[in-house]
């Protein structure tokens, strides 16, 4: 089994470097124009949509000017991303006069720094001080939720010379990016993630260009993937046989959601694929029963040419008894006429006789041919059931596989848009974070905060990495009740989670809780969860918009967990990185369907629950979901290996009972479409303030990810950088992301 997260097939561009990482000594060899505008998401040759409307006299006229100027500034920040590309550095680059177009230039400068297409993460501000040019001091931004998509937009809107806070429920950042760090016994710690572990494919993914900001180790995934069922390793052969029905399955599907009769209304993934099954199904009994009717027509065949051969038998029989009559009568004959005529008859006879015989050999030759037929037609039958139970077992892994890269059942997604994102997939291999995803997290969090990129001096009297730009405020243990759009400001309602806990939920005589304080901002970013809004546990005033309220309630949220071991050393075979595991039933195919080995330095296995299994998972009590995965890995390891001594320490993650997250990942639901999270993205605004929206279910193209959170922050402080600075192109805050 070769396997990929979220992607069935891996597209790459030959030659393209993907190891690329860490620092500067490794530097992309690569460094072309071609892959700078991978990196950046767009193309060397055609101006974006975006780039479109906020360009249009050069869209219309001169978009080769326009190229060749927004290229040589992402060569610069491609070549470089450790430090911020100025106007100044744009201009020293273009060679050739005609390109010289200072205003221009200037204009492209603000739009890609802006939207973090270049000047984003963590970098060093060289001067070019965004607040100084827009006229955006003082401007404070509230960003809701401290995950990845509103850490990146703080410290973008940050960089772009904003005051901002963020306000998080829970008491740590990094919302469903989260590394588990146990004592390993080398005074080091051994993780393990138990949100986002993959970082899937790299060119063009932002991920990328932060891994070469700041040390992160990223390790690269092997997709080979042995499955074990019933305790043993299954065939090469077997495997292949069942990959090739499910990707036939896959194609069988792709031909129904093009066909007329759902012009007009969307079903479930599911369904399909169950009608496609019960067509193989019914095709395979209807080619084995014309099998064994075209043996029984052989056989048919077979018996008319033996009666036909007995006829001739007899015939042939009867002729030579003639012939010997009447030799014996022309022997007997006296007169010549008389010998005459028997002779003539002799022959003639004997003519008959010959023809008697060659028909007879022809279906002797022909009888010999038919059972020929007919035994190779026995020796080679076409399969009496089109899978049998053990194959159906492994047919839904491959199911299961589904449904763990979109959190959701397979009977729960769109036919017609379960996989609209699949043409966005960056190329390449996979990538795990060495020492945990949440490194990223950290790093963001800090620069943010003001400390500088490791080796990087802080400047006197300078308070962040961002230049003179006023670190962000982080506050945890903080819930927003309320979001209220009034004229000029809105206002934010925030619980202080350490006083409910304590119980001081006592109203004062204004009807208000005493836990709950209210904050004025100029805007605020929201990037709590799907889950959370769908629970509707903000209060927005004035209500969200129906059009929001409908994506909100179309889309779907799905839920994947995960089970951590760590043991005192390694029983599996550590060449590679995943094992599947075939479930009992196609019912229990999503509990442990894979076990994770991607910590290579301590022994600790991430098992999967996918599909129906992920919600089950958090039904039972740890202990129990323990039991069962040492029972599994028991069986197939063996007794002796796997015991509960050698296990150091489990967790069992609860994604959706945590109230702040309240499930994994967003996928599109039966009547859903990419266009709901474009309507999740729109903000709600008036002339002066609004309110934004950020994270993963706000992106069309990289939904479901920590790079498509990541670029959702990035797209708001842009979005809020246009609103509230000084225009340099032709700014529409509720134009659609391109990014
Ligand atoms: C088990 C699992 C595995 C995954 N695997 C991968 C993977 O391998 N690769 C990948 O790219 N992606 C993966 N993902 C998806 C990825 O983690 C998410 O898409 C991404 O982290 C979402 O970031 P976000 O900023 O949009 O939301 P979040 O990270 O959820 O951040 C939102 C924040 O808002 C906070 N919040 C909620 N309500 C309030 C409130 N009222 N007031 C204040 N704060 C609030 C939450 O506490 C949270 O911290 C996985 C997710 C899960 C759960």
């Amino acid at each position: 089994m070769v396997l990929n997260y979220q992607n069935i097939g891996t597209r790459t561009i030959p030659g393209f470097p993907t190891n690329r990482s860490l620092n500067q000594e490794s530097l992309p060899a690569d460094t072309s124009v071609e892959g700078a505008c991978i990196e950046a998401r767009l193309s060397p040759t055609v101006m974006s949509p975006q780039e479109k409307a906020a360009f249009p006299e050069y869209a219309a006229r001169n978009a080769n000017i326009y190229l060749a100027l927004r290229n040589r500034i992402l060569m610069l920040w491609f070549i470089n991303p450790q430090r911020e590309v100025t106007v100044e550095d744009a201009a020293k680059i273009m060679e050739r006069e005609e390109l010289m177009n200072s205003e221009l230039l200037a204009g492209i400068w603000f739009f890609l720094s802006r939207r973090g297409i270049i000047n984003h993460g963590v970098f060093e501000v060289k001067g070019s001080d965004h607040a100084k040019h827009t006229n955006v001091k003082g401007k404070k931004i509230l960003v809701v939720g401290g995950g990845i998509s509103g850490i990146a937009c703080a410290n973008h809107l940050k960089y772009l010379g904003f005051e901002v806070k963020v306000v998080e429920a829970m008491e740590r950042f990094g919302g469903r990016v989260l590394s588990l760090r146990m004592k390993n016994g080398r005074g080091e710690a051994a993780t393990a993630d138990l949100g986002a572990m993959i970082v899937t494919g790299l060119p063009g993914n932002p991920i990328n260009t932060l891994s070469k900001q700041f040390k992160i180790d990223l390790k690269k995934i092997k997709n080979e993937c042995p499955l074990y069922v019933d305790g043993k390793e299954i065939t090469k052969a077997i495997d292949t046989k069942i990959e090739t029905v499910f990707n036939k399955i896959l194609e069988a599907v792709a031909k129904v959601k093009k066909s007329d009769k759902l012009k007009d209304r969307d079903v479930s993934l599911g369904a399909v694929v169950e009608k496609v099954l019960e067509n193989q199904r019914r095709a395979c009994t209807e080619a084995y029963i014309n099998h064994q009717k075209r043996i029984e027509k052989k056989h048919e065949h077979l018996y008319s040419l033996e009666t036909e051969g007995s006829k001739l038998i007899m015939q042939i029989a009867e002729t030579n008894q003639e012939i010997i009559e009447l030799e014996q009568k022309d022997r007997e004959a006296t007169d010549n006429n008389t010998k005459c005529i028997y002779i003539y008859h002799i022959n003639k006879t004997k003519v008959e006789l010959e023809n008697f015989i060659k028909k007879f050999r022809e279906i002797e030759k022909k009888k010999a041919t038919i059972t020929d037929e007919i035994k190779q037609l026995e020796k080679n039958p076409p399969p009496a059931e089109f899978l049998n139970f053990f194959e159906y077992r492994l047919l839904y892994w491959h199911i299961a596989n589904l449904e763990y890269a979109n959190s959701a059942e397979i009977n729960d997604l769109s036919l017609k848009n379960w996989d609209q994102d699949d043409a966005f997939e960056f190329p390449g291999p996979h990538f795990a974070v060495k020492d945990g995803y949440d490194t990223v997290i950290h790093s963001l969090v800090d620069h943010a905060k003001g400390v500088p990129p490791p080796g990087m001096p802080k400047k006197n009297g300078e308070n962040s990495g961002h230049g003179q730009t006023k670190a962000v405020e982080f506050q945890w243990g903080h819930s927003v009740r309320k979001i209220e759009m009034k004229t000029n400001k809105t206002a934010v309602t925030l619980r202080d989670l350490s006083k409910e806990k304590q119980g001081q939920e006592n109203t004062n005589q204004e009807g208000e809780d005493d836990a709950d304080t209210t904050e004025e901002f100029d805007a605020v970013v929201c990037t709590v969860p799907l889950g959370v809004l769908k629970a509707e546990k903000i209060d927005f005033i004035p209500p969200l918009p129906e059009f929001k309220k409908a994506s909100i309630e179309r889309l779907g949220f799905g839920n994947l967990n995960k089970i951590v071991m760590h043991f005192e050393d390694r029983f599996w075979d550590d060449r590679v990185d995943m094992f599947g595991t075939i479930g009992p039933t196609p019912n229990s195919r999503g509990e442990f369907y894979m076990f994770w080995s991607l910590n290579k330095k301590d022994p600790v296995l991430v098992g999967m629950f996918a599909g129906s299994s992920a919600d089950i998972a958090e039904t039972v009590c740890k202990d129990v979901v323990i039991r069962r995965a040492m029972m599994l890995l028991k069986e197939i390891f063996g007794q002796g290996k796997v015991t509960f001594t050698k296990l150091k320490r489990s967790e069992v993650t609860g994604w959706k009972r945590n109230p702040f997250i309240r499930g994994a990942y967003s996928y599109i639901k039966v009547g859903a479409s990419g266009r709901d999270y474009d309507m999740l993205s729109l903000p709600v605004e008036n002339e002066n303030t609004g309110i934004f929206f950020a994270g993963e279910h706000t992106m069309r193209k990289y939904p479901a990810t920590v790079h498509g959170a990541y670029l959702s922050g990035l797209r708001e402080a842009g979005r809020i950088a246009d609103k509230f600075g000084k225009a340099f192109y032709r700014t529409n805050t509720s134009e659609k992301d391109d990014t």
